[in-house]
């Protein structure tokens, strides 16, 4: 058995390690062993670390979060007071850290808003995947455009181009045809393509105000560093799913995530309009055309 694997998006994970993790959750040791640091949870080869299914652990209901309407404009920060954190994940450059981040959520019941670039093929693998999650509202997305540009460098017509093009993908990938979320690549934004968005449909422009810092490689003490400094409450914390340490480092963000009493919300638990809500929220599959 010690050397019995198991493939998980790509990458061999052993499965005692697996196993100790789970059986070290299931002994309701991740308290103590976050206070103490969790070295002694993660493999110091640190594979994509799994976490105990929906059975296993009560998944926390998103509770006090009452969703608003979408505003117009930039938001930057979840509004009011609360315990919420929201993780956003761009991009997809890598289908193996996209299909990570899915089996994460799966797993462990953490509510996540993608903002996915459709040009990238790892959505489409891991879409069968990620679709019940959308269905049930703990994965939300938002778009931020289909080939990643720089948007202020682009004439009109290639903004609404990009911005459509990755409407188009949403809708025929997950049957998400009416998120009022954009997000603009590298952030580069201004008062022209704010209203371009708007007028297809995306009013609220997310921005952030924490970051994972993985636009580039860090070491996986680096992402947790930057967890460490950035999620607490009522924060949007943008991450990206394109390189490879994030997928080593959930175990650590989900004890952080526990020891700060912080709920993972996705942008529409907070945000929703009327019909929307009627619809929990999210869009499914059955109602797309
Ligand atoms: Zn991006």
């Amino acid at each position: 058995m010690a050397c019995a694997t198991e493939k998980i998006v790509g990458v061999t994970f052993r499965a005692m390690d697996r196993r100790r993790f789970l059986l070290t959750l299931a002994a309701g040791l991740v308290g103590a062993a976050a206070a103490r640091g969790t070295a002694d949870l993660v493999s110091t080869d640190r594979p994509p670390s799994r976490v105990p299914g929906p059975a296993a652990t009560a998944r926390p209901p998103v509770t006090g979060v009452v969703p608003q309407a979408p505003p117009a404009g930039v938001v930057s920060a979840l509004p009011g007071d609360g315990t919420s954190l929201a993780l956003t994940i761009d991009d997809g450059t890598s289908t193996e850290v996209v299909g990570a981040f899915a089996a994460f959520a799966a797993d462990s019941g953490v509510r996540l808003t993608f903002f996915p670039n459709g040009r990238y093929r790892a959505w489409t693998d891991h879409a069968a995947v990620l679709q019940p999650l959308v269905d049930s509202g703990q994965v939300a997305f938002g778009n931020h455009t289909w080939s990643h540009p720089d948007l202020t460098t682009l004439g009109d017509d290639a903004v609404a181009e990009e911005i459509g093009r990755n409407q188009d993908f949403l809708r025929t990938t997950f049957g998400v045809h009416d998120t009022p979320f954009f997000r603009p690549p590298y952030g580069a934004r201004n008062e022209r393509i704010d209203r371009i968005a708007a007028h297809l449909g995306h009013p609220t422009v997310v921005m952030w105000n924490g970051t994972l810092g993985d636009d580039r490689v860090l070491a996986p003490a680096d992402v947790v560093a930057a967890a460490r400094q950035w999620f607490t409450s009522q924060r949007i914390v943008v991450g990206h799913a394109n390189h490879p340490p994030v997928t080593t480092v959930y175990a650590d963000l989900l004890a952080l995530i526990a020891e700060r009493s912080l709920q993972t919300v996705t942008l529409a638990d907070v945000w929703a309009t009327p019909t929307q809500r009627l619809r929990g929220t999210h869009t499914s599959a059955s109602l797309a055309r």
